[in-house]
């Protein structure tokens, strides 16, 4: 400008205590005055000081701890903040009582204005032991940090500097983003949305009056309500609801848990910026010593997931057969009771039949989700992902993108809507896409019936590859998306670490059902639907004339039995040849047979005959949809009732070899891996990521990957063999 420079309005923030007062003189010197805020009696400082031919203007603010409404000093702390804007906040933080003074920073950093953390009396806080890494926490906090000692002046000069370099940036205000649970995160989102689309106070951040409405904060909701009283209204409904909800599961109320989650970040930014010795301490942290321990925690860790898993699996196997078999009941009696014609074979072999299949996993399903709810709110989820961040990081992840990856074990949809507690937009993505290599308990049944038929003796090992080669395949899938479509810079990113909490069992069964009736709710839907097209599809046409030349050849069959020229078993078998041959032919001719010849050029060259191709096909509706369709195409040779499995045994091409070879198995099973889950799972990661074209890229990605690595697996081993 000219030769006096530019005049910066800054504001010195922090807890009373933390000296504030010392640095404040210190900076200013005699150039200061004292005097009232306009209108109030709180005291108001302003101080002027020179650096490099530019003047800074230092406000000091009332002490705080908080930025509610609850006192006038925090009220007159935050407005002069909103409707003052200074360039740059210096926030003053005692190290010596870092977790409780960054409280502060942290709504600061929420309301999103530039900031410039002094991290005082660090000699206090070295003579009691206490070690801050400055330059982790600036990292992980993504402002910079100045270790200053307010009544020595030391540091002052950096911390000038750097405010000063801050400043003529002039950086536009980014607030930061915390995840407040699955309980609030769903509900603050909404919230933001409507806000942002109103533009109700524009010069607040969205997610922050979001937050306000949330906490209850009069100020903001008077307000609120004079500019837009009926938008006003809804916001405080929806806080309304969540109050309630939270009341009724967690005994809680949204400020405790909004505190709870800062905290929680807190710690997790702190665990790997302080030393060792000031953890803090309450009952939590002989626990997490146990559980974040650098040896101790990922056998812990993997010693839960066993449990889990075996849970699901084994416990969940009992109600499943008691469901299995009243699906079973189920279809006999419609069967039984029923007049025969298509809307029969429809409800019985489409509906009971494609339905039925997936109501046998709720069990599993509840049972995955129980333990899942049981790890979210006694807080040891973030622990887990706390201990996988290292090796998160290394395939260009955090921590947190661990937990709907553990969750797409037992279904990726939600698993997909789980993605929503990661901040980051580019990390969310990426674990959006590999999610679906995270074998989903609707894929178990297909390896569990073709590692029963043909691998009975090394089965678990079988298992255990599959899961293992999906979550390879994530890995460099993740790798790959990171360094080319999703490079951009990512915040450092803190783990929160909240509280331990006995969950009550109420908050746990109340989160378990919320979840399974999601479960139900995407899935009833698409899986129906796809079973009444994959059955319309092998149903029709229905070629009247064909039909009536096999009841022609069957009545003969049955008129030369009454003459008498034909034993009883005689003709029971030529019946059941000519009924065979009827649904062979009806087969070919459906338009599922013939979707199945188009498909052929294409799945040829992974040695997949057509039935297998088009149960791949069907099976995107649903993977357990790839075993009901089997169970309709192979009607094996025999004239014996033969169960899928002895089908798929015996079934051989016209020269006598079989069509399930070991190379055809291994290329199907890992197909079966790698292409998109189910048709509900792409829904889910459209409406996550708001668009179609990522959601029709993640079937383009996986269902290209799964042909290649079935052709390699095909192409390769009959090289070899
Ligand atoms: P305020 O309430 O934030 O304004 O804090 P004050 O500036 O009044 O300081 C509170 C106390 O902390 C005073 O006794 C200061 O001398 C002391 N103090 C301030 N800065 C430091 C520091 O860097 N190191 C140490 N050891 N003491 C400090
Ligand atoms: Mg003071």
């Amino acid at each position: 400008m000219n030769g006096l420079g530019t005049q910066h309005l800054t504001a010195l923030a922090g807890n009373p205590n933390c000296g504030k007062t010392t640095l404040f003189n210190e900076i200013t010197g005699a150039r200061q005055h004292v005097g009232n805020y306009p209108g109030i009696t709180v005291e108001k400082k302003e101080g002027f000081c020179n650096l490099d031919g530019h003047q800074i203007r230092l406000v000091d603010l009332p002490g705080t701890y908080s930025l509610t409404a609850y006192s006038l000093e925090e009220l007159v702390a935050r407005d002069f903040l909103i409707y003052d804007r200074p360039a740059v906040v210096i926030n003053i933080v005692d190290a010596s009582n870092l977790e409780r003074n960054l409280y502060l920073t942290i709504q600061l950093l929420e309301l999103g204005i530039p900031l410039v953390l002094a991290l005082n009396m660090i000699d206090a806080a070295a003579g009691r032991g206490v070690q801050i890494d400055s330059e982790e926490l600036s990292r992980r906090l993504q402002v910079p940090v100045i270790p200053t000692v307010a009544k020595s002046g030391k540091g002052k000069e950096e911390l000038l500097r750097v405010t000063l370099k801050h400043a003529e940036e002039q950086p536009l205000w980014s607030p930061l983003h915390i995840s407040y649970g699955p309980d609030i995160d769903p509900v603050l989102d909404k919230m933001e949305a409507a806000i942002t689309e109103a533009s109700l106070l524009p010069e607040l951040p969205a997610r922050w009056t979001a937050l306000k409405y949330l906490e209850a904060d009069e100020q903001v909701m008077t307000k609120g309500r004079e500019i837009n009283p009926e938008l006003s209204k809804n916001l405080e409904g929806l806080a309304e609801a969540v109050t309630d909800h939270l009341q009724k599961t967690l005994e809680s109320y949204p400020e405790a848990i909004i505190a709870d989650h800062r905290y929680g970040f807190i710690a997790g930014g702190l665990k790997e910026t302080l030393s060792e010795k000031t953890q803090f301490a309450d009952s939590t942290r002989l626990i997490d010593t146990l559980v974040t321990h650098k040896y101790l925690g990922f056998p812990l860790f993997f010693l839960f997931l066993w449990v889990m898993f075996e849970a699901t699996f084994r416990l969940g196997g009992y109600p499943m057969a008691a469901i299995e078999w009243l699906v079973e009941q189920t279809g006999n009696l419609v069967r039984g009771s029923m007049a025969e014609g298509p809307l029969k074979d429809l409800i019985v072999d489409g509906i009971i039949g494609g339905v039925g299949g997936v109501i046998v996993f709720l069990p599993n399903i509840v049972i995955l989700y129980l333990f899942i709810a049981f790890m979210e709110d006694s807080g040891y989820m973030s622990r887990a992902a706390f201990i996988m961040d290292k090796v998160m990081h290394r395939i260009g992840l955090h921590g947190k993108s661990f937990i709907p990856l553990i969750m797409g074990f037992g279904c990726n949809v939600p698993a997909i809507m789980a993605t929503r507690t990661i901040e980051s937009r580019s990390s969310r993505m990426i674990t959006m896409f590999i999610v679906p290599f995270m074998s989903c308990s609707a894929r178990l049944p297909v390896y569990i019936l073709f590692v029963s038929a043909f691998f009975p003796s090394s089965g678990s090992l079988i298992l255990l590859g599959l899961y293992a080669f999906g979550i390879l395949i994530a890995a460099l899938t993740a790798r790959l998306f990171r360094d080319t479509l999703f490079r951009e810079d990512e915040t450092p990113f803190v783990m929160e670490l909240p509280p331990y909490r006995m969950p009550t069992l109420k908050s746990v069964t109340t989160h378990m059902w919320d979840r399974s009736r999601q479960y139900l709710q995407k899935m009833g839907g698409p899986i129906l639907i796809g079973s009444i097209i994959i059955w319309f599809l092998g149903y029709f046409p229905h070629n009247q004339e064909r039909e009536a030349g096999f009841d022609v050849q069957i009545a003969q069959v049955e008129m030369q039995h009454a003459g008498n020229t034909t034993s009883d078993t005689d003709m029971e078998e030529a019946i059941a040849e000519i009924e065979h041959q009827r649904n062979r032919e009806h087969q070919v001719n459906s338009y599922i047979g013939r979707i199945g010849h188009f498909m052929e050029p294409v799945m040829r060259p992974l040695g997949f005959d057509w039935k297998i191709s088009v149960s791949l096909l069907s099976g995107m509706a649903a993977k357990e949809i790839v075993i009901s369709t089997m169970g309709v195409l192979y009607t094996g040779d025999s004239d014996d009732q033969q169960s899928l499995k002895e089908r798929l045994q015996s079934e051989s091409y016209a020269d006598g070899s079989p069509v399930f070879s070991p190379l055809v198995i291994a290329g199907f099973l890992l197909f079966v891996l790698i292409y998109f889950p189910c048709i509900a799972t792409i829904i889910a990661i459209k409406e996550e990521s708001h668009s179609w074209r990522w959601a029709l890229f993640s079937v383009f990605y996986s269902t290209g990957l799964a042909w290649l690595v079935a052709f390699l697996v095909f192409q390769i081993g009959s090289l070899l063999m």
